[in-house]
């Protein structure tokens, strides 16, 4: 190395840093180019360059591109300097332009390799936001529509057919649903043994007929499409028949419970025992967590309930003292498991008979406010599940509130059946 003349060594640095756009540390290469022995110049062992090069890679990882750039640069000299020692005066001219080639090889290398640390940077942004985005965008929305998840009743739907003596794997979770909403009790029969089987027996056969009169369906005690079509659709998670006692009988006359005569019209259904409120002003607090839609809307409905009946509702913000207490559930919400919701569609509120006072809209629903397609308005709902607080159960006309159906993408108002229910209940003139 001895020999070279000192300027050529003095550009080749000033190109260095030039083309590295960072700053050489004198310490390690800069100070090398005022020797023309170059004896300070450190050489570079090909295991530090290998060292080297993983430092820079962890760096573009992690998008530093500016270390990534020095460091390159560093290595870049450092080389020069191995070089440097290595040859003679002769060749010193070829050197040069060998390393005006290696400078260039080097930019190069630079920018593709930024390049790499951007793209990589924003595919990582990316992921990132998308994996803490959605997250919070579910919890801000709990109701947010999750149409497109199969209800829980979907498995009705391949019953369609199935009749007395058959044996048909899903039976026993019609069962279950059955004894859900009170059709089905087999407690209280000899045939125990097949409340867990998927046998379709007498016991079930009964249990359908009752419910096809209740809602106006051909008694047929099978599992035709307009049964399967009406058992599949979303409703309240209240029962329809307490206590093994059907006080709907859809269809047919019965006496008004009101005046004592018979009468075609009302279908309304009042809890067995006839419990109700004492008193005529009632309050109502929401849980915590009752979003504002839900809260008006619910406003809205006893609005409604208090210009057809005697009651007024006021709001209370102490949830241990109101009457009424309002919120949302998901799954099992602490009111035991057999009231529990169960997902998308299937069972979308519940309330509780006077004078308990509990309603739950479930959290897993769509809701909306006012008619929206595949979701379900909360004022509907709210005037139904009030009605189950004042009293009233479930009716068999199909456009009264009371009817136990969860409208999907339309509303209901109250209707004359539901008026005759309440006024019967607590001797409204
Ligand atoms: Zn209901
Ligand atoms: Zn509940």
């Amino acid at each position: 190395m001895k020999g070279v003349p000192r300027r050529q060594w003095s550009g080749q640095l000033k190109g260095e840093e030039r083309a590295g756009s960072a700053v050489v540390k004198s310490d390690r290469t800069g100070r090398g180019g005022d020797s023309e022995a170059g004896g300070e110049w450190k050489v570079m062992e090909a295991s530090d360059l290998k060292v080297e090069t993983a430092v820079v890679r962890l760096h573009l990882i992690l998008g530093n591109v500016m270390k990534a750039a020095e460091l390159e640069s560093e290595m870049k000299v450092a080389e020069l300097g191995y070089v440097r020692r290595r040859g003679g005066r002769s060749d010193w001219k070829e050197k040069r332009r060998r390393s005006r080639a290696r400078r260039w090889r080097c930019v190069w290398q630079f920018t593709s390799k930024s390049i790499m640390a951007v793209k990589n940077f924003n595919l990582c942004l990316c992921i990132f936001l998308f994996l803490v985005a959605l997250p919070l965008y579910s919890y801000a929305n709990p109701s947010k529509p999750k149409a497109e998840k199969p209800s829980p009743f979907e498995f009705i739907k391949h019953l369609e057919g199935c009749h007395k003596g058959e044996k048909v794997e899903g039976l026993q979770q019609l069962k279950a649903y059955l004894e859900k909403f009170g059709y089905l009790n087999y407690n209280h029969s000899q045939n125990q043994n097949h409340a867990n089987d998927d046998d379709f027996d007498d016991l079930l056969e009964a249990a359908i007929k009752t419910y096809q009169l209740n809602y106006h369906l051909k008694a047929t005690g099978t599992l035709d499409t307009k049964t399967v079509s009406n058992m599949m659709k979303p409703r309240c998670g209240n029962a329809d028949i307490i206590n093994g006692t059907n006080w709907m009988r859809g269809g047919k006359k019965r006496p008004n419970q009101a005046h004592n005569t018979f009468n075609t019209v009302s279908h309304f259904t009042l809890y067995p025992g006839k419990p109700k409120w004492l008193s005529n002003q009632l309050t109502y607090a929401f849980l915590p967590g009752t979003n504002s839609d839900a809260q008006s809307a619910v406003a809205r409905a006893f609005d409604k309930w208090a210009a057809q009946t005697h009651f007024t509702f006021s709001r209370s913000q102490d949830l241990g003292s109101a009457n009424l207490t309002i919120g949302f559930g998901r799954l099992d919400h602490g009111d035991g498991i057999q009231n529990a919701f169960d997902g998308p569609w299937g069972t979308v509120a519940h309330a509780f008979r006077p004078r308990d006072g509990r309603f739950h809209y479930d959290a897993d629903e769509s809701w909306s406010v006012g008619a929206v397609p595949n979701a379900i308005d909360y004022e509907t709902v709210a005037l139904h599940e009030i009605g189950h607080l004042l009293g009233l159960d479930h009716s068999s006309v199909q456009e009264a509130i009371m009817y136990k159906d969860a409208p999907v993408g339309v509303t209901k108002g109250l209707h004359g059946d539901d008026i005759q229910g309440i006024k019967a209940l607590y001797n409204i003139a």
